[in-house]
């Protein structure tokens, strides 16, 4: 707990006297904390990449100058790399514009389904690649609600990405939607989309993490697949101004549900 104290004289009954007020800033302490926090990262998160740019860049102008084979390898690794720091800037712009409309009700009436199909289709050269399957189960009438069109493109296309990327080949990602449950508090019906995959599935410890910043279950790997760690952190805020729930369910060996329910009203 952190307190700030504060001193004034005051006249009592008995004599001169002195006031002192402890005023709880645990909570301003704790929001300074993250932002440093947050800028720490985001700085060690883009040192990575450029460094290793600059490296290349001094063999370049120096011992791999006359060498055709080096100069093509190290060319495709600092195209990798300015890739990642490009990533991340616009996931960095995508996180701060959500949060800054995190506030705002969204409008707009979406066609859920024909969204869905939309994304699905764009991401399929994708998920061919990665020799994934991309499965779609929808009901007979595509549900209409309330949200912001392109926020509710980046939820289902950062799900199931991570789907794609993190299941690898021969596995397949199902995305299906459906009525939610009754759920208190939420308001009017909405819907309920799943992304399951066969991937490795999480281990319970890390799911209540895995939406702040920069949290990875494995950092190396992340990495690797051209993650930024914001993709999930983004999922919560938008799904959060939408007034939805978002959860997770997996376990290892066993692939992973995320599910996202949306209200009918916001
Ligand atoms: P990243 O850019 O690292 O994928 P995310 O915020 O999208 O960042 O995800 C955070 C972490 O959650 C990932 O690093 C990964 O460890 C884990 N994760 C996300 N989706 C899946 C999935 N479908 N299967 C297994 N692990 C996942």
């Amino acid at each position: 707990t952190a307190y700030e104290v504060s001193c004034r004289a005051v006249d009592l009954e008995s004599g001169p006297g002195v006031l002192l007020t402890f005023q709880d800033v645990t909570h301003l302490e704790q929001a300074g904390q993250m932002r440093r926090d947050f800028v720490a990262n985001v700085s060690h998160e883009l040192r990575t990449p450029l460094t290793a740019l600059l490296g290349f860049i001094e063999t370049l102008k120096g011992p791999a100058r006359d060498d055709a084979a080096a100069r093509d390898r190290f060319l495709g690794i600092m195209e990798a790399e300015a890739g990642r720091m490009e990533r991340l800037v616009g996931d960095l712009l995508s996180l701060s514009r959500v949060e800054a409309e995190e506030r705002v009700r969204p409008t707009d009436m979406v066609d859920f389904g024909a969204l869905l199909r939309s994304v699905l289709n764009g991401l399929s050269p994708l998920a061919q690649e990665a020799g994934v399957t991309l499965a779609l189960d929808l009901p007979e009438v595509s549900p209409e609600i309330p949200g912001d069109p392109d926020q509710l493109r980046q939820v289902i296309v950062n799900l199931v990405e991570n789907g794609v990327k993190y299941s690898g080949t021969g596995s397949e990602v199902r995305l299906a939607v459906s009525q939610p449950a009754y759920q208190p508090r939420l308001r009017g019906e909405g819907v309920e989309l799943t992304v399951t995959d066969s991937g490795p599935g999480i281990d319970p410890i890390h799911i209540p993490r895995l939406t702040e910043r920069f949290y990875r279950v494995d950092n190396h790997r992340s990495r690797e697949m051209g993650g930024t760690g914001l993709g999930l952190a983004i999922v919560k805020h938008i799904v959060n101004r939408h007034r939805g729930r978002l959860r997770i369910e997996s376990a290892p060996g066993q692939g992973t549900t995320f599910r996202v329910v949306l209200p009918s009203r916001v």
